[in-house]
């Protein structure tokens, strides 16, 4: 049996997943804010849970935002803040009493769609994430690649690639740069790019709906995304040139990005034709949790 836990900024879900990827259990919590100490046993509670109700051990699997940073141990870069410089995978390790496996959720995201989801049949996967945040994972014959500096797949903090005049220097972002493509290409992006044009307000999903309705301002602002995503995903294929890019994240139910992006990035890849499906993830918002649970491969 693997176990799965998400660990969010707002929740904490725990899954067990039979060998044959099959849904044993499922649990979520809400996070205990800004405790460290409180996400611990919140975690290992959630693991004894498991255990009793189902009679059996299973490993532990542990998906989160930021990575262990190999040079100290600790983790770094997590919008959950309290993680941050701590070391996460050796006090869940006592905790538990044994060994865990610990990832970046969106490495998660991209190893669950790669096992048993959208890309099942591919053995080079790039997953993205577009959501609060953009993300990406790489994954290759069902294994993440994690890289040298636990790093490989951070796409969204890459600037967005050939911009356009009106583009530079970007928004700000979080990271200390401008420009980066999580700035064009994540849901807050969106809403404040439409602030910016209209002075109004309105989420990414009320844009999107409204350009599906035939909205003639957000309907450029769907193109101008949908040429942006394929700008980016262009970089990815020249370097990776993966099977298949899966995309996951509020925005990825956005229908039109699976119609309009592939013929867009066509036009920037350095290559004669472009093949590359570009697909919605299958298991939604279970991805992070499932792809957590399968960081202990059979
Ligand atoms: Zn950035």
């Amino acid at each position: 049996m693997r176990i799965g836990i998400d660990l969010g900024g707002t929740k904490v879900e725990a899954i067990a997943l039979g060998d044959a990827g099959q849904e044993l259990f499922r649990r979520r919590v809400p996070t205990p804010s800004r405790d460290y100490d409180g996400t611990l046993s919140a975690i290992a509670n959630l693991v004894a849970d498991i255990e009793e109700k189902l009679g059996r051990q299973g490993s532990v699997g542990i998906g989160t935002p930021g990575a262990i940073s190999p040079r100290t141990g600790l983790i770094k870069n997590s919008n959950s803040v309290v993680l941050n410089g701590r070391p996460l995978d050796r006090d869940l390790t006592t905790r538990l009493g044994r060994p865990i496996r610990i990832d970046n959720d969106a490495n998660c995201f991209a190893l669950s769609e790669a096992v048993d989801g959208a890309a099942h049949d591919a053995s080079v996967v790039f997953g993205v994430i577009l959501g609060t945040g953009v993300g990406g994972g790489i994954v290759v014959d069902r294994r993440v690649i994690t890289g040298r500096n636990r790093i490989a797949g951070e796409w969204g903090h890459n600037p967005l690639p050939w911009p356009r005049l009106d583009e530079l220097p970007g928004p700000p972002c979080y990271c200390g740069k401008r420009g980066c493509i999580e700035t064009f290409l994540s849901g807050p992006g969106m809403a404040h790019e439409f602030r910016n044009r209209t002075g109004r307000d309105l989420s990414a999903h009320d844009i999107v709906a409204a350009a599906d309705a035939g909205d003639t301002v957000t309907l450029a602002m769907m193109e101008t995304y949908e040429d942006r995503l394929a700008r980016g995903l262009a970089h990815i294929i020249n370097v990776v040139d993966p099977e298949v890019i899966v995309l996951g994240g509020g925005l990825s139910n956005i229908e039109r990005l699976y119609r309009n992006v592939p013929p867009l990035i066509q036009r920037y890849v350095f290559s004669d034709g472009v093949a590359t499906p570009v697909v919605r993830a299958i298991h939604g918002d279970s991805s992070g949790v499932r792809g957590a649970a399968w960081l202990w491969p059979a």
